[in-house]
């Protein structure tokens, strides 16, 4: 059987989030955004599904190096297919990004699942039918009631644990927030949930992501004081020496890298220079399911975690997969926001939650997801 069409279909869709002016989502009132679903079909007709941003899956994008290295292809061989829309990445001039191929790997890994029967979190090894997940709150704000105070967070954390959330991570202020950055405040938040949740529960903090040294390093010992289990991007992660500098100066786990490019490779260098506790991957930071296997397995190898960043089916068959990964990351959350209701183009979430804090790997052939394909063909904005 082979690969007959791939096609991107954008449409529109409600959104209650805003982005503030350094990209980071705040509960907003109801909007309109669009998304893209992939879809990479066999001559059967079986589908491989993936929803992305539309920039992610531009025409020019896929008529120039997707589809070429995918019609007349099998499904099968995503390793062989990964790589050949890869090896056009270094000459494209920036224009095939790392997101391009997670949403080509995570349709095709989807498709093998339909294809073969399976779900994707068997196919990849099935360690676990299912996972922790920590509570991801979204950054801090300037809202009353939301995410304001450091007495916000531990308001907030009080009603995550009687949702069954038994890890949570916070998210500080970052820039444009009143005061932020400030690693002080940061901490207080820290201190005003680890007050709340009691000694030995989990807790993670993902603070401002351009601190100085002096400041990360002072953070850093006053969590580990509050026995939180990591912190993670503290500083621009393209200076690599920082993160060594700050792992060996301090008894704090430091998780990374989580944005920085470079897919598994760069993993494998923070490794072997020792710039991290624990490693970090993420389908849509580095390039899918495939090279994310790859960092859990490298890390693996040296007796280190690797936790998966980013909520989704890809992320949560990553978790489920790999018996390095202690965590499922879902939110990110907040008071004012309802993570449970389905987005307008889903019939569920890709991660429903017990009420004991576990997200389970469903067992329908492929990623899981259920997308309501009505909606989709009701709301198209254009078709490629
Ligand atoms: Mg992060």
């Amino acid at each position: 059987m082979m690969i007959e069409r791939v096609e991107a279909i954008t449409f529109s869709h409600r959104t209650y989030t805003q982005r503030d002016s350094d990209g980071h989502n705040h509960p907003g009132p109801e909007g309109t955004g669009s998304s893209t679903l992939l879809q990479i079909i066999c001559e059967d007709g079986t589908v491989g599904q993936a929803i992305c941003r539309p920039t992610d899956v531009r025409p020019d994008v896929l008529e120039r190096y997707v589809r070429p290295n995918l019609i007349g292809e099998s499904p099968l061989l995503i390793e062989r297919a990964w790589y050949a829309i890869y090896k056009w990445q270094r000459l494209s001039g920036g224009q095939l990004t790392d997101r391009t191929l997670t949403a080509v790997d995570l349709a095709l890994w989807d498709l093998m699942g339909k294809v073969t029967g399976q779900p994707v979190w068997k196919l990849l090894g099935g360690y676990r039918p299912k996972i922790l997940a920590y509570g991801s709150t979204m950054c801090g704000d300037d809202m009353e009631g939301g995410l304001a105070t450091p007495e916000d967070y531990a308001r907030f954390a009080e009603w995550m644990l009687g949702r069954g959330y038994k890890a949570i991570k916070l998210h500080g202020w970052m820039v444009p927030m009143p005061g932020a950055p400030d690693v002080r405040l940061d901490y207080k938040a820290c201190a005003a949930v680890r007050e709340v949740v009691g000694e030995g529960f989990p807790l993670m903090l993902d603070p401002h992501h351009f601190y100085p040294r002096s400041d990360v390093l002072w953070l850093a010992n006053k969590l580990a004081e509050l026995d939180f289990v990591w912190m993670e991007e503290p500083m621009e992660e393209a200076s690599m020496s920082s993160y060594k500098w700050l792992t060996a100066g301090t008894r704090l786990n430091i998780l990374g890298p989580e944005t920085m490019t470079g897919k598994h490779w760069t993993r494998a260098e923070w490794v072997k220079h020792d710039a991290c506790d624990m490693v970090r991957t993420g389908v849509w930071d580095v390039g899918g399911i495939s090279p994310a296997m790859k960092c859990a397995h490298m890390a693996e190898s040296f007796h280190m975690a690797c936790e998966a960043h980013g909520t989704g089916a890809g992320n949560l068959a990553v978790a489920l997969a790999s018996h390095n990964c202690t965590y499922y990351e879902r939110g990110l959350l907040h008071p004012f926001t309802d993570y449970d209701a389905p987005a307008d183009y889903q019939n569920r979430i890709d991660d429903e939650m017990d009420a004991d804090g576990y997200v389970h790997g469903r067992e329908e052939p492929g990623l899981g997801q259920d997308i309501n394909m009505d909606y989709i063909d009701a709301n198209r904005v254009n078709h490629d």
